[in-house]
């Protein structure tokens, strides 16, 4: 997606000032019923993709969707159906689809200091979409056909590598939550959402101290491993010094809500051992330390019973170590403390089907389908269908896997010949 800054170098017959009078016309336009229904459609599946919402801790929602919503109606675009969710995933990340449909990480807020930062992120967000930085993402990755394809995940189509589903990253297909604005768009959503969280009260130096945190964190990793927020929204000294100047045209002295945020997220705070084993737990289960990884697994489930990551991660550590039946009820555990998040259900159904339930496999697969089609969920309901001898839908399934490519594709292909 880092083809609008160059495409404007290469504008060479352009000057600067055309091209921002073109892109300024291109933003004023209201946003359209079309995109509003882009980012309805979107919305359920990114969410699945990045994780899942945090259900954790409700208050902590209902803060987020106060101050987001306070914002949206100061915002350029009072009147479009915001939402407001939390993402269980530790990334630093947060994304914006068309027509005001807009998630925060739960990692993100943990770094947060104040609810004006929280208020600082937000604005930004809601100002990609009220000047349609997101509906115009959206076109290009629709016309690169990557969405309503099926959901690949990588995951191997060997049995041992399904297991590393929960381990995979962000899916390329999350779209918006990856998607890099450009320079352009960053800066005029910092400055279009300093604004709206002046106007919602909030003090505009907050977006300014953000950046600050921002370009540090950035700085401290390599470039291949930014990724999420950084990568979707590059931070940069450009963008502080603007910032600086855009605080100093708002009135000072606005509310900060320090006290307010460290109430908010003290659960997030009380959490973050628990968090850290799972950190080690991973690294433990990607050095095939299973033993390990079940260890740390228990001990951040020992602190925090009702974070279903925790109980993914023992399920797929004792899936490696063959037991099943172990592995089959920490999903369990999983899908009931994460009810609505596709991944629980279809790690249980890939388990159950090694074991030999495919009745229950069945069912578990079809659950998490729903909530978010995979093509390795496709692949295997075309074999638990083709075992129960119904042809017709398993040569359905298949040639539906078949379209995702890859490795499973291959699979699904020689599966459909062999019919
Ligand atoms: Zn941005």
């Amino acid at each position: 997606m880092r083809h609008y800054p160059s495409a404007v170098l290469s504008a060479g017959l352009f000057t600067a000032a055309m091209l921002f009078s073109v892109a300024a016309t291109a933003a004023d336009k209201p946003v359209t019923r079309e995109e509003i229904a882009l980012g309805q459609k979107q919305y359920g599946p990114n969410q699945q993709q990045q994780g899942g919402q945090y259900n954790l801790d409700p208050a902590l929602t209902a803060y987020v969707q106060r101050v987001g919503m306070k914002l949206a109606k100061t915002s350029d675009a009072p009147d479009l159906p915001y939402e407001f969710v939390i993402i269980n995933s530790s990334d630093l990340n947060a994304w914006a689809l068309p027509g005001g449909k807009i998630a925060i990480n739960r990692g993100l807020l943990a770094a947060l200091d104040s609810e004006a930062q929280l208020a600082a992120v937000l604005a930004h967000e809601i100002a990609h979409v009220t000047k349609r930085h997101s509906a115009r993402m959206q076109k290009k990755a629709e016309s690169a056909s990557m969405l309503g394809a099926l959901i690949g995940l990588g995951i191997g189509m060997k049995a041992p590598e399904y297991r590393d589903l929960a381990m995979q990253g962000a899916s390329t297909l999350a779209y918006g939550a990856q998607a890099n604005y450009s320079r352009d768009h960053e800066l005029q959503a910092d400055k279009a959402g300093m604004k709206t969280m002046s106007r919602a009260g909030y003090d505009p130096q907050a977006a300014v101290a953000l950046q600050e945190i921002f370009l540090r964190e950035s700085q401290g990793r390599k470039s291949d491993v930014i990724s999420g927020f950084f990568a979707s929204h590059p931070p940069s000294q450009e963008r502080i010094t603007e910032n600086k100047t855009t605080a100093k045209s708002l009135p000072a002295g606005g509310a900060l809500n320090d006290a307010e945020y460290r109430k908010a997220i003290a659960q997030l705070n009380k959490d973050k051992p628990a968090y850290q084993y799972l950190k080690e737990a991973s690294t433990a289960y990607t050095g095939k330390n299973y033993a390990q990884a079940i260890a740390l697994s228990d001990k951040a489930i020992a602190l925090q019973p009702k974070q279903g990551l925790f109980w993914e991660m023992k399920g797929q550590s004792l899936a490696k170590q063959n037991r099943g039946k172990e592995a089959v009820a920490a999903f369990d555990r999983a899908a009931a403390a994460a009810p609505g998040f596709f991944r629980p259900l279809l790690l249980r159904g890939m388990t159950q089907n090694t074991l030999g339930q495919y009745g229950p496999a069945e069912s578990s697969i079809l659950a998490a389908q729903k909530l978010l089609p995979t093509q390795i969920g496709t692949y295997t309901l075309g074999e638990l269908s083709e075992r129960r001898g119904d042809r017709n839908a398993a040569a359905g399934y298949y040639q539906q896997a078949a379209k995702g490519g890859g490795e499973i594709g291959k699979a699904a292909q020689e599966r459909l010949r062999s019919l």
